[in-house]
């Protein structure tokens, strides 16, 4: 009984050990991640996958999020120095403003991964990851092009134009890439800008903000449209849309004399993705942060063990200082034809939570 008793804690002893062992060999540190915000469900999605990407390969995340407050995620970041973590992955609110606390990572050999947005200015940015900007721009500009018939020759039609947030590196390229397509439209015509607004100096909205859009558009439809119908928004973001899509609402679109006009959007957020099902939002565009954190995450695994993380793209992401080497994803233009098979089929949401 006596040595039965010893044996089995003997036993226990051991598979605690050596469970301690298996944990240990698992542990490899923590990874600093910054993220923007909470209010957009894209950025919670973000912060999720990236903790259980590290998680499965043996990393403890430090995961942050500093509700578009740039002093705040500043100090997270620094935080997360002075906590000396293995690696940071920053999504920055304003690419520009973290060039100090990025020396100082790099003077403590932490390396540095720009997340979906580069960060600007400084010459501490090692590796980039991101979906195709410019192609996010296109597949807009695309879906307005081919709802509204203008390859048909059908036309003209009035649009009007919103850009991103102009501290964000990507809300140019969304734009370029959209008026790569559009432009030529415009210059014969068959698009007209009634408000004569364009360019991201005109059209940017700051911190990506729904209001600040709403209240463009309320602004645009009464000094404009008195008389006129517009047929065409550009939303870069979802959020936006949303905002867009109540100022049309309160003039009276979105009824079967007044339909809706194509607007567009980014980041198949659920409201979004129920408003293309209502008919109010034409498209948005899916960009599978799983994905992301997966390739961030093996990018982070490699550096760490003294690989060459894979890398896809070498010219594009210029910060300013130098071109930062950059693993770019496909991103997915999604409207009500498709929305199935490509948000539930690939398991990003139940259906439950559209329908
Ligand atoms: C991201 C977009 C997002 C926007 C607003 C951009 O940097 O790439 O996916 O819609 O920020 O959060």
């Amino acid at each position: 009984m006596q040595r039965k008793h010893f044996l089995r804690l003997g036993l226990a002893a051991a598979a605690a050990y050596a469970l301690a062992g298996t944990a240990m060999a698992q542990d490899k540190g923590t990874v600093g991640v910054a993220m923007p915000t909470k209010s957009s469900a894209r950025w919670i999605s973000d912060g999720d996958s990236m903790v259980r990407s590290l998680k499965e390969k043996g990393y403890k995340a430090d995961l942050q999020y500093a509700e578009d407050d740039i002093p705040n995620q500043l100090a997270q970041v620094e935080n997360m120095i002075t906590k000396k973590v293995k690696v940071l992955v920053i999504a920055a609110i304003d690419g520009t403003t973290l060039s100090d606390a990025l020396q100082k990572a790099a003077d403590q050999g932490i390396k540095v991964i720009a997340y979906d947005r580069l960060i600007r200015n400084s010459k501490n940015v090692d590796y980039y990851t991101t979906f195709d900007n410019f192609q996010v721009g296109v597949l807009q500009a695309t879906s307005i092009v081919d709802k509204l018939g203008l390859k048909q020759g059908k036309g003209p039609f009035n649009i009007e134009l919103f850009g991103g947030s102009p501290d964000d590196n990507n809300a140019f390229f969304f734009y370029d890439g959209a008026l790569s397509v559009l432009k030529p439209y415009i210059d014969s015509g068959k698009l007209v800008v009634r408000s004569k607004q364009m360019g991201m100096q005109k059209v940017g909205t700051l911190r990506w903000d729904g209001a600040v859009a709403q209240a463009r558009m309320d602004n645009l439809l009464s000094a404009y449209y008195g008389n006129a119908r517009v047929d065409a928004v550009l939303s870069p973001y979802d959020g936006l849309s949303i905002g867009i899509i109540s100022s049309l609402k309160g003039v009276g679109y979105g009824t079967p004399k007044q339909p809706m006009p194509i607007v567009t959007g980014q980041d198949a957020e659920v409201p979004s993705v129920k408003a293309i099902l209502r008919g109010d939002q034409a498209s948005t565009v899916f960009k599978d942060t799983r994905d992301l954190a997966k390739v961030t995450v093996d990018m982070i695994d490699a550096v760490l063990s003294g690989k060459p993380p894979q890398i896809n793209d070498t010219k594009t992401y210029n910060n300013g200082v130098k071109v930062v080497p950059s693993y770019l994803l496909k991103p997915v233009l999604v409207d009500a034809t498709n929305w199935k098979p490509v948000l539930v089929g690939s398991g990003y949401y139940r259906e439950s939570q559209i329908q």
